[in-house]
């Protein structure tokens, strides 16, 4: 059979595509780019937001309008949450629940593959990517929250931890090297419980990556800002793991940060932040904010403000807080106005977009290696490639006819660049 996936959301549901893909090769099934050549459709939704809720139905009614004769299957958070909805939405053929996820490929072909189904598997080498060449691919390596902060739906519809074993991880990402991968991205729920189950820590595991796989370049995903151990920052002296961090702080002030039921406190997010770039030469530093959270007053979002500020982030997502059913925080007194919430969310962006210049500007004039990733004609006739150096800086160079995709090149950073908000570079490097 021919199966085409496809993700919305987190990085997680992306990671997951690259385990199913190669699952099915490896049973002797193919990957297409086309879901017009599908047999199987697979829509793994996400369910963050109202938004992204409603993204998730528009893409799964907009693949079955486009290819009716194929199997719809639709799985992801959205699934698990309205999966009764979804059995009786016209098209669906399978829903699939987070809980039963690790299982998908099984449950699909036990319901579609017919007897004839093709028996040669495939060279577990072969691709697992979509997209051949993609220099990045996002390991998972954990699933499911033990913790309830009141707003996230995220950890009700992923349930409890559970951690895959190092042994796995570390096969996995071999075979991505074999492939030419250049860099992983360890993703999960809360990746900082990496282990908890399997009496493992997220320290040993990323130890074994480093000893046990040539992998250039190692990142995290989103990191929750706690249960971090103390010597976790000693990691970084492996120029293997790339010195970055996306740590989600939501508020700056312990009020707030309460209310959300967040286990970090602003003391201690500024002492990990001030450690870290203590041990960490180049550390970045990227985090989320949450506006207008219930009850979250003037002072409260001022506070905010002044603390985001003071902590200086190279960049920021910010986000409206928008309620969600079965959420405690949906029941909080006091929600902040639609019209508030809008201001203080561009206040917010236009911060953190100072920030993120003032970070980038930092480094116009110095050298740095840079993963480059994918490259476009542009309509002088020239390529333009954008890559990322080791701290995630975006850079973009224009070469005349070097093909640079998954190279890491010694690169000459020169200037920030308003428009593109990127770095524009000049390759130092001039070996193939
Ligand atoms: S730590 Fe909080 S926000 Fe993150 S997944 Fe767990 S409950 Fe959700």
């Amino acid at each position: 059979m021919k199966i085409y996936i496809k993700a919305l959301g987190c990085r997680l549901n992306e990671a997951e595509l690259e385990q199913w893909s190669a699952s099915f090769m490896l049973k002797g099934h193919s990957m297409t780019a086309e879901p017009d050549e599908a047999d199987v459709i697979i829509v793994n939704t996400c369910a963050v937001t109202s938004d992204a809720e409603r993204k998730s139905r528009q893409l799964f009614n907009r693949l079955y309008r486009q290819r009716p004769e194929s199997y719809l299957v639709v799985t992801g958070c959205y699934s698990s949450l309205k999966g009764d909805e979804l059995a009786h939405t016209l098209g669906v053929d399978l829903v699939i629940s987070n809980a039963q996820k690790d299982q998908l490929p099984e449950l699909v072909l036990e319901k579609f593959s017919s007897q004839s189904m093709p028996l040669i598997a495939m060279d577990p080498n072969e691709s697992a990517l979509f997209q051949r060449g993609r220099q990045r691919a996002f390991i998972k390596i954990q699933d499911g929250c033990r913790y309830r902060c009141t707003y996230c739906i995220v950890t009700i519809a992923r349930g409890e931890e559970r951690s895959r074993l190092v042994g796995d991880i570390i096969d996995e990402i071999n075979c991505l090297v074999g492939q030419g991968v250049q860099e992983v991205v360890l993703t999960g729920v809360h990746v900082g419980g990496y282990g908890a189950d399997i009496n493992s820590t997220l320290k040993t595991l990323v130890v074994a990556i480093l000893r046990d796989t040539d992998i250039p370049r190692v990142r995290f995903a989103s990191v929750e800002p706690w249960d971090l151990p103390e010597d976790f920052f000693e990691l970084f002296a492996n120029p293997r793991l790339m010195p970055h961090m996306h740590l989600p702080i939501q508020s700056g002030v312990d009020s707030v940060l309460r209310r959300m039921s967040r286990r970090s406190k602003t003391a201690d997010f500024a002492e990990l932040i001030r450690s870290a770039r203590e041990q960490v030469p180049h550390f970045n530093v990227t985090s989320d904010i949450i506006v207008g959270f219930p009850g979250e007053t003037e002072q409260e979002w001022q506070a905010t403000l002044d603390y985001v500020a003071e902590i200086g982030f190279g960049q920021l997502h910010v986000f409206s807080y928008s309620p969600r059913a079965n959420t405690k925080a949906a029941s909080l007194p006091n929600p902040v106005s639609s019209q508030i919430k809008k201001e203080r969310s561009l206040a917010m962006r236009h911060l953190g977009l100072e920030m993120k210049r003032e970070f980038y500007q930092r480094y116009a004039g110095t050298q740095s290696s840079v993963l480059w990733e994918s490259g476009k004609k542009n309509k002088e006739g020239q390529l333009v490639f954008h890559g990322y150096t080791p701290n995630y800086i975006k850079v973009r160079t224009t070469v005349l006819d070097q093909n640079l995709k998954n190279l890491i090149k010694s690169t000459d950073l020169v200037s920030y660049d308003e428009q593109y908000q990127v770095v524009n570079a000049i390759i130092s490097d001039t070996s193939l």
